[in-house]
């Protein structure tokens, strides 16, 4: 039946086909030209922009003016309404008949006042089907609304997707009518590219390497001349192009079944499975802000539930509470179709998050908050609990996330964002990840190292190639649809998928689920390697830095909403008519969490998020603030003697700055019991701070512990521990030294800093006013400079001795004006280690200080969050601070990173005044035995003034009998009155018993998870003394206390 002759040619017969599925050459005459038929104008197009996002209520209202296909709307951000009236014409009985779309922007059509289809050129959708074959029944008049936002799908970049966004970039309609498609023509067109696919699939031997992934796919050298199966494709399309006559319908049925020989001879038994799942990466704000997800999420879903409706066995996966919710309350028809989708299986909700959140900033408790609120809401809206982690785009994984999902009922990981390291190759595609207490939870990275395939030959070729686990691991996801600023999959991508899931030389495909997927490799597991600690990405290691006001919005916040929900389950716990407020306090929680969205809190977004963040930092602030002082009003019987509440579990002894008299605010020191209260009593410390400006201009701070002596221009000449006789600094060198360092990446501006960046250091030494007395001493001592940093930039300091107070503080005003720089501070200290300490989430990681191998030198800037620490033995430096995040030790230099200034996607970025606050702590003994972690919370939490009434005793709520044990979380259960959830953790790296105790009216405790459902199992025995726990090293125990 083949034509003859089919000369020895395969680079004509292969650009022959190519050639006749071009949509740009040929297509007078070409199959592609065939594709859309008979064509109508619309009855009537008009218009009517908004600056604002309007409902379609409000929009249909508006008064709609005429407006010509080509003539220009916008500018950036605005939305554009379009009122379309169409009439189908009858003699197009039997048709399929689309309203064809191609405008700037991301659209969405609106039918009978309901979304009904999503329309955006760059996802590939310019078609919403009016009929799928014309029946004289239908309405043949019709009146659309096409809702266009004045944004791509990745934002308005000027010049580059991740440039600072162009307020004043136009857009346009450029083609609206009607006509009629041709679907067998689609069919032919996607058996013919799916084979000339197969054809182009490369040999193994040219797998290409990453920096190869960028160039586009030509030259015949790139072709599988080696492979006989591609032949048989290149013959197959060819015979299909002799065939075809793309004038003649009628000769359409035979090309199609040569097609369909091809794709229907089955693979063999052993081959590797690909689990196709759609998915649709919707970044909850990036180059767009909050506002817009809500609509990018609108369009994204309803289209795939178009394509469920079309194809009953299509799967799609869809992480995110927050975007759940938003489109429950923006759109609830669409979200009624969703459940109806949820509920057959189609439609799979994963990740059990309320955002895809940053994997190294958020705090332990926020961690947790994560899963918390987002399976509740899972749990709620679907009946369903999320077996799976789903995180593939973020910035690295902290080595306490397995310990956390398992408490969370998650026993799977999924994610992809490793491949994106910079030096060295992740070892593993499907793995066991251990975490920090030795938890270990089934991991995959797709290896495609994507999140937003199209369902192509090379997909899927690459996915089964890529697999680092082979002959371990016989199945692999393969996550398809446009992605990261929403769009979705296509007709087209399921179409193709379908052509090839059993054909000979093709890696096997089906249409699968996380749960079908992990349930296999689970089956199969025994080979697998595992991987202990953090998953570090050797890329966007600026982000711990970037932003510094969303860091510290967060810090404060967490450390906020935990004082709340303390003081008022206390509040509660002494009068059980106190009202929580768990409604307020989940509204306030879920913002916090939504900040630590993976573009929010690394601070990779444009100028708007970040505006929109640190508003609802100051909604927290506000409202947790009031939330705060009324439950203390309660707490304290709203007397008017001064009080102090201390919502950490240790007994505090600090100086505290008071409201004061008539004189304004004072200093005390106060001593105030473990999560509780007493009364401020003037006591005196033993050794009062002592200041003295020495002959050479230098300033000596003593306070009994430590002495410090402070050079003119503000840098530490001695830092020394008095007791051991330590120095703390080491020999020649300044601690407290500020640094510049250039900051140029090579391309993700406000994500990456560079190894190269470290040969730029630059000390900054430029004296504006030297170091001079502000407070003389007693309880308080301190210092304070000014230097000029950089080019325009200025740090003002003031360094601050309290008694009693084991750390010097660094009160720090930065006035910031740079470009492309970076800030740190170094102190170079006498002590000699090979490995730092770092605090993580409810525990800490060591990372070594040398440069040995390249996984070592990659993490030449690191994260942490409130301490980090070099110690030998008997002897260390811990560095504390209240808001930063980046940090590095190299040999004996522990530096922290303050302020960097990057200018996209954000022009603006960090430039303006900071206020920050870090404090350096040498110690005897192990930081462990030195209460490094108690000196890092108390920095943190600051003991909070209160209204105590003039005879209140002093009250501790909670204590805790080991120090290696840490009550981190005080809340009252979700959804049941009378019950808290306490939250402790082990945080030495030790095996420990621990007596919780409590004067709180407790009857019963149980066991719980981090979930907070009770292990019917494990009643926790209360005794007189409280409730003994055992704890393995890093471990979390949560209790479930009922009153
Ligand atoms: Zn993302």
């Amino acid at each position: 039946m083949y034509h003859q002759p089919v000369l020895k040619n395969r680079r004509t017969l292969l650009e022959r086909a190519e050639k006749f599925v071009s949509d740009v050459y040929f297509t007078d005459c070409n199959l592609r030209g065939r594709l859309y038929g008979d064509s109508r104008p619309l009855d009537s197009l008009s218009s009517f922009l908004s600056l604002e996002r309007i409902t379609f209520a409000e929009a249909s209202k508006q008064n709609f003016e005429p407006y010509k296909v080509g003539s220009t709307f916008g500018p950036t951000w605005w939305t554009c309404w379009f009122k379309v009236t169409l009439t189908v014409p009858e003699s197009w009985r039997g048709k399929e008949v689309h309203l064809r779309w191609e405008s700037d922007g991301e659209a969405m059509v609106w039918r009978d006042g309901q979304p009904v289809q999503g329309l955006t050129k760059e996802g590939e959708k310019t078609s919403y089907i009016l009929s799928d074959c014309l029946e004289d029944a239908e309405p043949h008049s019709l009146t659309l609304y096409v809702e266009t936002a004045c944004n791509g799908l990745f934002g308005a970049g000027q010049g580059s997707a991740i440039a600072a966004p162009d307020p004043d970039r136009m857009f346009s309609v450029q083609r609206a009518e009607l006509v009629v498609f041709n679907r067998e023509v689609r069919e032919l067109l996607t058996d013919l590219e799916t084979l000339v696919d197969t054809v182009k699939v490369r040999p193994p031997a040219r797998l290409r390497t990453r920096a190869e992934c960028w160039r586009p796919l030509c030259g015949p050298q790139e072709l599988g001349e080696g492979e006989q199966r591609g032949f048989q494709a290149l013959f197959a399309a060819n015979e299909m192009v002799n065939l075809c006559d793309p004038f003649d319908a009628g000769s359409f049925p035979g090309a199609r079944a040569l097609a369909r020989g091809f794709f229907g001879q089955k693979n063999g038994q052993s081959q590797h499975t690909v689990h196709a799942m759609g998915h649709c990466h919707i970044d909850t704000a990036w180059l767009w802000p909050y506002e817009e997800t809500i609509r990018k999420c609108g369009r994204s879903w309803v289209t795939t539930i178009r394509l469920m409706e079309k194809n009953p066995d299509f799967v799609f996966t869809c992480s995110q509470a927050q975007q759940f919710q938003w489109v429950k309350s923006w759109y609830p028809g669409l979200f009624s179709q969703i459940q109806h989708f949820v509920k057959k299986g189609q439609f799979v909700p994963v990740g059990g998050t309320w955002v895809e959140m940053d994997g190294n900033l958020p705090s332990g408790e926020s961690m947790v908050r994560q899963f918390l609120q987002g399976q509740r809401f899972f749990s709620q809206e679907f009946g369903l609990h999320c077996k799976e982690f789903w995180l593939p785009d973020t910035f690295g994984y902290s080595a306490q996330l397995p310990q956390i999902m398992q408490g969370c009922g998650i026993s799977n990981f999924l994610t992809q964002k490793l491949s994106w390291n910079l030096v060295n190759t992740f070892p593993h595609n499907t793995f066991f990840w251990e975490g920090l207490d030795g938890s270990r939870v089934l991991t995959h990275f797709p290896p495609g190292n994507s999140y937003e395939m199209k369902g192509k030959i090379e997909d899927l070729v690459k996915t089964v190639r890529n697999n680092k686990d082979k002959g371990r691991a016989n199945h692999s996801a393969a996550l398809f649809g446009f992605g990261d600023g929403g769009g979705g999959p296509t007709q087209l991508m399921l179409d193709r998928l379908d052509r090839v899931k059993d054909t000979d030389g093709l890696p096997k495909v089906q249409m699968s689920s996380p749960d079908k997927l992990f349930s296999q490799l689970r089956a199969d597991s025994a080979l697998l390697c595992t991987w202990a600690g953090e998953l570090f990405l050797e890329l966007h290691n600026g982000t711990y830095t970037t932003q510094a006001q969303i860091k510290r919005g967060n810090r404060e916040c967490e450390a906020l909403l935990h004082d709340a929900e303390v003081a008022c389950c206390l509040a509660l716990g002494r009068d059980r008519t106190f009202q929580y407020p768990d409604q307020k306090l989940q509204e306030l929680w879920r913002l916090l969490l939504l900040n630590q969205f993976h573009d929010v809190i690394p601070g990779s977004c444009i100028e708007m998020v970040v505006d929109d963040a640190l508003k609802y930092y100051e909604d927290i602030r506000r409202d947790g603030g009031a939330v705060l002082q009324e439950a203390c009003g309660a707490l304290g019987s709203r007397g008017t003697a001064a009080g102090v509440f201390n919502s950490l579990p240790w007994e505090r002894h600090e100086v505290i700055q008071t409201a004061g008299g008539a004189g304004g605010p004072a200093l005390a020191l106060v001593r105030v019991p473990s999560v509780g209260l007493s009364l401020i009593e003037e006591t005196q410390p033993a050794t009062p701070v002592s200041v003295t400006v020495q002959a050479d201009g230098t300033v000596l701070m003593e306070n009994g512990i430590l002495r410090t002596v402070v050079n003119k221009d503000g840098t530490l000449a001695s830092l020394c521990l008095i007791d051991a006789n330590r120095e703390a600094i080491s020999d020649g060198c300044h601690g407290n030294q500020f640094v510049m360092f250039d900051d140029v990446p090579l391309y993700w501006d406000a994500w990456d800093v560079m190894d190269y960046h470290l040969q730029t250091r630059k000390p900054q030494q430029e004296v504006v006013q030297p170091v001079c007395v502000a407070r003389p001493g007693g309880l308080r001592g301190s210092v304070r400079f000014s230097l000029r940093v950089g080019e325009r930039s200025s740090v003002t300091q003031e360094v601050v001795m309290d008694a009693t107070c084991p750390y010097v503080r660094f009160h720090t005003e930065v006035t910031w004006a740079e470009s492309h720089k970076f800030l740190k501070v170094e102190f170079p200290v006498r002590v000699h280690s090979p490995n730092a300490t770092y605090e993580i989430q409810f525990g800490h990681a060591q990372r070594p200080t040398h440069m040995n191998t390249s996984w070592d030198w990659a993490r030449f800037e690191v994260w942490a969050h409130k301490w980090s620490d070099l110690s030998e033995h008997n002897f260390g430096v811990a560095l504390l601070n209240d808001c930063k995040y980046g940090c590095s030790v190299r040999k004996n230099t522990m530096t922290l990173s303050l302020l960097r200034a990057a200018k996209a996607p954000d022009a603006n970025a960090d430039m303006g005044t900071h206020h920050f606050t870090y404090a350096v702590m040498p110690h005897a003994g192990s930081f462990q035995d030195a209460a490094v972690i108690r000196c890092a919370y108390n920095l943190n939490f600051p003991l909070r003034l209160m209204g105590c009434s003039p005879d209140t005793v002093p009250w501790s709520a909670f204590s805790v009998s080991s120090e290696a044990v840490v009550l981190e979380t005080i809340k009252q259960a979700e959804g049941r009155k009378g019950a808290f959830v306490v939250r402790l953790y082990e945080s030495h790296g030790s095996s420990v018993t621990a007596t919780l105790s409590t004067r709180l009216p407790v009857k019963e405790a149980w066991i719980c998870d981090l979930l907070e459902k009770q292990d019917p199992t494990q009643p926790a025995l209360i005794t007189t003394g409280g409730v003994t726990l055992t704890f393995r090293p890093f471990q979390i125990v949560s209790l479930l206390l009922i009153l």
